[in-house]
């Protein structure tokens, strides 16, 4: 049998194997096929493709074999009968908008979201007549007064970018559904490794798959997963036509990235569990924000909804901006830079670069204080994270 099925098999063993479709050539690992377009062997079988009467593919910007394999395998391990693959996570979420809302329909948005999102919400999907109202993350009452008839999607992410606060998916996804809405979870932080938003009843996952998914820090992309009618024919039928596609390599990439995803995401949420208890026990750290501490307000609730506590830990030093900037420039291993899902170990200070177009009061109402630090901790040696923070730590 050339196609592996799909059925029945674990989340290890779809990881490594799904989607795959051997060819002729009885190649062991997937193959990538850089190729634009497809060759027909009659006339009558070119029309039958483009009236849409023949399975099969026409041209890459709708179909490609080995991003096709990439999107098997991500809806296998998220539990979705569909996967779109996109050339970004933010197009990823332009396209799910595009494709499934029209003017005059309306968006609830957690507040503590991606920068780029607030942004695409605010200035490009607004002035097309959709408009979008900002909550925050963990009051569900918040979200039931946001409600409106037009309302069409919720929309989140958890845990949440810095703060790691985590949403009630299952709660959210029980309001959604009460008012004809569809709930739509940003599962890059956790990946379905950790957390699998379709089960516990959100409608469609999106992905940077840039984070995790690569893991190593090389490719840029994304995904929609969901039902086959709201991706497969809502989100599909944008990108196809619209074109934010992913290009073969990249889909090659991640679909290698998927094999090891478990395996590195149990290692960034050990490393980061340690660095948390190390960062709490430390006399001139105020606060650590991270979903595997008992002190963590939603500890409960992270233990149920997901599998591990992923690899995001934030902390509040003493000292306000300086502190943080001191314990930032004293760092000689983690990275200075504000992307993760790296098994290198990133370290910023949002106050001044993610969050630092917003006001001292928009900064204080989004939890942002001047001495809050995020790293997102990679694979390296976690006894070597901790000497690397300690340095900075020991001059505040
Ligand atoms: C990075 C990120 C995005 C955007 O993804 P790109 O691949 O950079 O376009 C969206 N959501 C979350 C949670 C992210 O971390």
């Amino acid at each position: 049998m050339m196609d592996f099925d799909n059925d029945d098999w674990d989340f290890d063993t779809l990881a490594v194997r799904a989607g795959q479709h051997r060819t002729g050539e009885h190649e062991h690992a997937e193959p990538i096929f850089p190729t634009s377009s497809y060759v027909f062997d009659s006339a009558a079988q070119a029309a039958a493709r483009f009236r849409g009467d023949e399975p099969g593919n026409i041209y890459s910007r709708f179909t490609n074999p080995t991003v096709r394999t990439f999107e098997e395998r991500l809806a296998a391990l998220e539990g979705g009968a569909r996967c779109v693959a996109t050339a970004s996570g933010m197009s990823a979420i332009l396209a799910t908008v595009m494709g499934l809302l029209q003017a005059g329909d309306h968006i609830v948005s957690s507040r503590a979201i991606f920068g780029s999102t607030v942004v695409l919400f605010n200035k490009y999907v607004k002035p097309f007549g959709v408009d979008v109202d900002f909550v925050p993350l963990t009051d569900l009452s918040a979200w039931e007064a946001a409600l409106r008839p037009e309302t069409k999607l919720l929309f989140l992410e958890t845990p949440s970018n810095p703060l790691t606060e985590i949403a009630d998916i299952r709660a959210l996804a029980e309001l959604a559904h009460a008012h004809g809405c569809k709930l739509v979870v940003d599962n890059a932080f956790c990946t379905p490794a950790l957390q699998r938003p379709l089960a516990l009843g959100a409608d469609i996952v999106i992905h940077s798959a840039t984070k995790y998914i690569d893991g190593q820090g090389r490719c840029v992309g994304g995904a929609v997963v969901g039902d086959a009618e709201a991706v497969g024919e809502g989100v599909f039928g944008f990108l196809r036509t619209a074109g934010p596609s992913m290009s073969p390599f990249n889909a090659w990439v991640f679909l290698k990235g998927l094999e090891t995803l478990r395996l590195r995401m149990e290692a960034h949420s050990a490393n980061a569990l340690r660095l948390a208890r190390f960062l709490e026990a430390h006399p001139a750290v105020e606060t650590v924000l991270y979903p595997g501490l008992p002190s963590h307000p939603q500890h409960e609730l992270a233990k149920v909804q997901q599998s591990g506590f992923g690899g995001i830990v934030s902390f509040v030093v003493h000292g306000g901006r300086e502190g943080a900037w001191t314990v930032v420039d004293h760092t000689r291993l983690c990275s200075i830079t504000a992307n993760l899902g790296d098994t290198k170990t990133t370290i910023t200070h949002p106050a001044t670069t993610t969050h630092g177009r917003l006001s001292d009061e928009e900064r204080a109402e989004a939890g942002i204080a001047d001495g809050l630090i995020r790293v997102a901790v990679g694979l390296e040696s976690v006894a070597d994270i901790e000497k690397d923070l300690a340095r900075g730590l020991e001059k505040i």
